[in-house]
């Protein structure tokens, strides 16, 4: 049995999920004019943005329209990022205070590094367009024509001419990305891709000598999977590989490509072949590894799985991982709302008047910048769609 609920509000928008796809499309409501209120399960807006920030805040990737772009899996938030993508996102940050710099690699972060003096700045403005935001507020699904809601003075209903959700994917279920809002949409006709990890460490089983390696970053291999090629840093941990070389790869292996190390990428077989012939005959195998440059936690996981034959497996160490870690631990999901139920405006076709955006869609993209970009993208876009389909149900 529901609570007996207060006559429902009745603003001219409003947004659930207050992560940065909800915020960017409160904004752009606000913007044109409308009365939004923005709804809110936890206590606080915006935790995992929050969470982002901790290791800095990569809001985007400065590199030029056509590559950024390819990093995206799909057409479906292509219309978006061709609206907003690195550039605007870099004047938006700048607009609310926070200046920003390109790190080597192209990422841009702000120069305050974390998420909570572009998030303070961020809500200010929106209080000051008469932006309401309800946290605490646990949208449980549609009854008696209004979204419904449980929040801690009890149910509460709200009938707005329009509606943006931004209800996040599945990982990480403590800030807020729980996933729960699946069956809600489900019943309402709306088709769903399955959940699936995106940018996820990999399990495996060490044996008990790994474990003083435990927190160690791997530095300068390449790892290739799939015809995939990449270049960068991973960390060993008790639970496996992870970190961003390993999530740079994580589609392929996802998807059952086979995971291998170079571990030497700068030396090519006929020189660590000539390397090993001068040294002394007697040097124990740990002592080469040394001599040819390799780290100690790197000489360990040849060690590890490559005992019968290291020097052999330098150049094309495989990598006999367990799988993909659990879901919730996933930087972010591939699976959600699907292209087909969705207009180009972000629209969902089974429940019109009803918009969707951010991570709730059904798209991935590699760490970098680019799943905030595609966050803040398509919160813009549905809350300009939105925006003009309100303004016509008020005409
Ligand atoms: C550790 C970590 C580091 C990251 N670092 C980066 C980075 O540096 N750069 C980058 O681009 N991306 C990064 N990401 C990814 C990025 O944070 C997410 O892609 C982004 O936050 C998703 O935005 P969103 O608005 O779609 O959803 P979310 O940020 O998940 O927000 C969804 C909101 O909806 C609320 N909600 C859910 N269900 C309900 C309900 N039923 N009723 C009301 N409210 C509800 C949630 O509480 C939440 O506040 C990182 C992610 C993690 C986990």
């Amino acid at each position: 049995m529901h609570s007996v609920a207060p006559p429902p509000e009745t603003p001219d928008a409003l947004v659930v999920g207050a992560g940065p796809a909800g915020l960017m499309a409160a904004e752009e409501l606000a913007r044109a004019g409308l009365s939004v209120l923005v709804a809110e399960a936890k206590p606080s807006p915006a935790r995992k943005f929050l969470m982002a920030g901790k290791s800095g805040l990569n809001l985007t990737m400065d590199e030029s329209a056509a590559l950024f772009a390819s990093r995206y899996d799909g057409d479906l938030i292509a219309p978006a990022l061709a609206d907003f993508g690195p550039a605007e996102v870099i004047a938006w940050a700048r607009d609310l205070g926070q200046e920003v710099f390109t790190g080597s690699s192209g990422r841009v972060f702000p120069v305050a590094m974390k998420g909570s003096p572009l998030l303070r700045a961020w809500l200010a403005r929106l209080a000051g367009q008469g932006v309401e935001l309800r946290p605490g507020w646990r949208w449980c699904g549609w009854r008696e024509g209004a979204l419904a809601f449980d929040t801690s003075a009890g149910a509460r209903l709200v009938r707005p001419r329009v509606t943006v959700l931004a209800l996040g994917g599945a990982s990480w279920a403590r800030l807020g990305s729980d996933g729960a809002w699946v069956p809600l949409l489900a019943a309402r006709g709306v088709g769903l891709a399955p959940w699936k990890p995106a940018n996820m460490g990999l399990r495996v089983d060490w044996s008990a000598h790994m474990a003083r390696h435990f927190g160690q970053p791997v530095k300068g291999a390449a790892l290739l999977a799939g015809g995939l090629r990449h270049r960068g840093e991973f960390v060993v941990s008790a639970r496996g590989l992870e970190g961003g070389g390993i999530y740079a790869v994580s589609r392929p292996v996802r998807e059952g490509a086979a995971l291998v190390l170079d571990l030497l990428p700068d030396l090519d077989e006929a020189a660590i072949v000539a390397r090993l012939a001068r040294m002394r005959p007697g040097e124990s195998t740990a002592n080469r590894l040394r001599k040819l440059g390799l780290a100690p936690v790197a000489a360990a996981l040849v060690m590890e799985w490559a005992r019968e034959a290291p020097f052999a497996a330098l150049k094309s160490l495989a990598v006999p991982h367990r799988g993909p870690r659990p879901l919730d631990e996933a930087i972010s999901v591939a699976g959600g709302i699907t292209r087909e139920s969705l207009t180009e405006g972000l629209e969902l076709r089974a429940v019109p008047g009803v918009f969707a955006a951010g991570e709730m869609l059904d798209w991935e993209a590699p760490t970098g910048g680019y799943l905030l970009t595609g966050c803040l993208a398509t919160g813009r876009w549905a809350g300009r769609r939105a925006g003009r389909a309100a303004a016509a149900r008020l005409a």
